[in-house]
């Protein structure tokens, strides 16, 4: 598939038959298992200035706060007795987060038999080398979109090039490499998102998160429109026929738009789900985009997610 056969599908009046397929094609390659990941939010302080996140460092509206490493590890600690194999670490770009203590959080939930998921933005190849010695198995990083302008407009603090380098320098240290891009950003075009498609592929992509933008209030692209959740799932079961593979979530922001997309995120190709489990004074000043929030019950919350995935005639890991 190239660029103008993915335009050409992305824009189709009835997608139905591509669904269908992106279904199969997921059915057959990872089976009807989804994964469900704990997500621990463990910092919001970030030296970016990205235009759509809510973390970004113009944002003076944004309470800021780093978790100690004892409230993540006791974080992680109730993740994994409530059943979850994989703690995935995410954080604003924090600059005050040292590698030595990331490096020994890293290691201590692995000792108690989770693997470890690093997004934590653009790290320098030393400190993803030193993360991944001490025992980190997988890194997400978005691309967050592949057409060079535009990123350069959205990010006045970095180019496309040195976060495709960062990746690059993911995928040679062995992580298994996950990146994505959002839907709906302003000045984005179907051609735009054939190219984040063909940018998964071409990075051989692990995990793929593709979600819509949604506008947060206190950023420069407030009042802007939100991403379509339907060109979000296109998208998505389009990323599955290209890496038949890779471990594709529902994004959480998908869910925010709407319940029932999310439902239907799982039967156009998605086979991983993440579940928020950062404390709730946190989780609520973890802040990307606006959502509303249930409080966290880590426990009941994943018996809950269990109960959803198996009335969709899928089976939890
Ligand atoms: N600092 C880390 C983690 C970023 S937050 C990093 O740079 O990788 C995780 C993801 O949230 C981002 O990669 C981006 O794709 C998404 N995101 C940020 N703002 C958003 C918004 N307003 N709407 C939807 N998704 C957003």
């Amino acid at each position: 598939m190239e660029k103008k056969e993915l335009v050409r599908l992305l824009a189709l009046e009835n997608f139905d038959p591509i669904y269908e397929e992106a279904d199969r094609v997921r059915r057959e390659n990872v089976g009807d298992t989804v994964h469900i990941r704990a997500i621990i939010e463990f910092s919001n302080l970030c030296r970016r200035k990205c235009r759509y996140c809510g973390l970004n460092s113009a944002n003076k509206n944004a309470v800021r706060y780093r978790m100690s490493p004892e409230e993540i590890l006791d974080t992680a600690g109730q993740a994994v007795r409530a059943g979850y194999r994989t703690i995935v670490l995410q954080s604003g770009e924090d600059p005050g987060f040292h590698k030595e203590t990331m490096g020994d959080i890293v290691e201590k939930i692995k000792r108690m038999g989770a693997a470890v998921t690093l997004s934590c933005g653009e790290l320098s190849y030393e400190e993803l080398d030193f993360l991944k010695k001490r025992g980190a198995d997988r890194y997400l990083l978005k691309h967050e979109t592949a057409d060079p302008e535009l990123y350069a407009k959205l990010h006045p603090c970095g180019t496309l090039r040195q976060r495709i380098d960062c990746l690059k320098n993911i995928q040679s240290l062995k992580y298994e490499t996950g990146s994505g891009f959002m839907i709906g950003l302003p000045g984005q075009s179907l051609r735009t998102i054939a190219e984040d498609l063909l940018l998964l592929r071409e990075l051989d992509c692990k995990m793929a998160g593709i979600g819509p933008f949604i506008p947060h209030p206190d950023t420069p692209l407030a009042g802007e429109e939100e991403g379509s959740p339907e060109l979000t799932k296109r998208a998505v079961a389009l990323a599955r026929l290209l890496l038949p593979k890779a471990n594709l979530p529902v994004t959480t922001a998908l869910g925010v738009i709407d319940q029932k997309e999310k439902e239907n995120a799982f039967a156009c190709g998605a086979n991983v789900i993440m579940k928020k489990v950062t404390p709730d004074p946190y989780k609520e000043a973890y802040e990307i985009y606006p959502a509303k929030l249930e409080k966290t019950d880590i426990i009941g919350d994943r018996i809950r997610l269990e109960e959803q995935i198996r009335q969709l005639g899928r089976v939890p890991a």
